[in-house]
């Protein structure tokens, strides 16, 4: 605390995000990044554009970078919005559509930046109780004073919801903008970029930083109807207009272009994580049912902060979540099948 802090800066409780440790060599299971490197094809795209062009502002409006992105996905670059991260474009998306005293939904198990968000943006709003599984309760979000936000699949619990679910949630709030955070859609979930167009209130963000290998890039974008990435960049550009740097908008786009590289790499993670799935429930692991390249599970013997702490001292970091209703479970980023291998090994150890 500082008597210089405005007011604003006094009451804000700030997201943490995962160790990243520098002490030792640590096989990394904590932050949900990709074990593989990002697609050749984007690291050389990025070296060749270090030159002295940097002495140039980036393209404002990153019209490359959404002409790619639309035309991968089938839309219009009118119905693209990018920026630094996915976390830029949620926040961005809190100040474009919700409003103080209208309560915004979310699960209240999800990702932590969300009430984060409300928070310095004092955007009021409701935890809705997942179900004992961790599965969404579909009709408690409908009719929403003022939103939806919902990760899919849920994170940290890695469980999908069904388009057919989320269109429902959009049918049930016409009024309001439903925000389907799609960060880890490409590891067996199911997109809803194909309803857009029928639906003017759903915005669909998606990032690099997991399926295409590239969290150190930092770019993220959201996908909806013209109105709503207007709305978007409205904000954009009363906080920062550029928000992409040079480096970023090129190796964006050619990661996004380099489709064989993604489909090999999201595969290898999904036939990974359904093979370690079946050995840690052979050593006593509930695992809740994952669509996303992480696992979250439970032991039914050892507490999960036990099995935390000595996975970390033998150099294996996953994520730990002391908080009520998850504070015995553990989340896993999946890893190579080395590194999951190592962490089996350690985990027989400890159990
Ligand atoms: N949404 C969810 C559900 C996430 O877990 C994350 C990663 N922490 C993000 C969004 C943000 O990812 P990024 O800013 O790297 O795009």
């Amino acid at each position: 605390m500082s008597k210089y802090w405005s007011k604003l800066a006094a009451r804000l409780e700030p997201y943490v995000p995962g160790e990243q440790l520098k002490d030792k060599k640590y096989i990394k299971l904590n932050t949900n990044e990709n074990p593989y490197p990002p697609s050749p094809k984007a690291l050389e795209a990025i070296k060749a554009a270090a030159d002295s062009s940097l002495k140039l502002y980036p393209d404002p409006v990153a019209s490359d970078l959404k002409s790619t992105l639309a035309k991968n996905y089938g839309l219009k670059s009118s119905q693209v919005f990018v920026g630094n991260g996915s976390d830029e474009v949620i926040a961005f998306s809190f100040m474009a559509f919700f409003n103080t005293d209208e309560e915004v939904l979310f699960p209240d198990v999800t990702y932590s930046f969300y009430p984060v968000y409300a928070n310095i943006f004092n955007i009021d709003y409701r935890l809705v109780t997942l179900q004992k599984d961790f599965s969404v309760p579909v009709e408690e979000f409908f009719n929403a004073q003022g939103g939806v936000i919902i990760p899919n699949p849920n994170a940290p619990t890695a469980r999908a919801i069904s388009s057919k679910d989320i269109e429902r949630i959009l049918v049930n709030n016409r009024e309001k903008v439903v925000i389907i955070d799609e960060a880890y859609v490409d590891f067996g979930a199911e997109s809803v970029v194909g309803l857009i167009e029928q639906y003017d209130n759903l915005l669909v963000v998606q990032t690099l930083s997991k399926s295409r290998s590239l969290a150190g890039l930092r770019v993220g974008w959201a996908f909806g109807q013209e109105h709503l990435i207007e709305g978007l960049t409205r904000v954009k550009d009363s906080i920062n207009s550029y928000t992409l740097d040079r480096l970023a908008l090129i190796g964006a786009a050619a990661a996004v272009e380099d489709e064989e590289y993604f489909e090999e790499t999201r595969k290898r993670i999904m036939d990974t994580r359904e093979r370690i799935t079946v050995n840690l429930q052979n050593l006593g692991f509930n695992i809740i049912p994952s669509k996303a390249n992480f696992i979250f599970m439970s032991h039914e013997n050892v507490p999960a902060e036990h099995i935390f702490k000595r996975l970390k001292e033998e150099g294996v970091l996953v994520r730990y979540f002391k908080k009520p209703g998850i504070d015995n479970y553990l989340r896993v980023s999946i890893g190579t099948d080395i590194e999951m291998d190592t962490m089996i090994e350690k985990l027989v150890e400890i159990i």
